[in-house]
């Protein structure tokens, strides 16, 4: 199964036992769980970007 790279962005691979994640590129290698943890990381890094920082809070 294919899963996306969260360090070179090309195609890593999720193992069949949805486990493991392993990128042929760059050596990325990490367990699924902490794999969905860096997406998320990503995620809301990229989502932070959309918004305007605001002052007072
Ligand atoms: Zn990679």
């Amino acid at each position: 199964m294919d899963a996306k790279c969260p360090q070179c962005e090309r195609v890593a691979t999720l193992d069949n036992d949805m486990k493991h994640v392993k990128c042929s590129h760059c050596n990325f290698e990490t367990d699924y769980e902490n794999y969905l943890e860096i997406m998320k990381d990503k995620a809301i890094n990229m989502a932070s970007d959309y918004v305007p920082k605001r002052s007072g809070l």
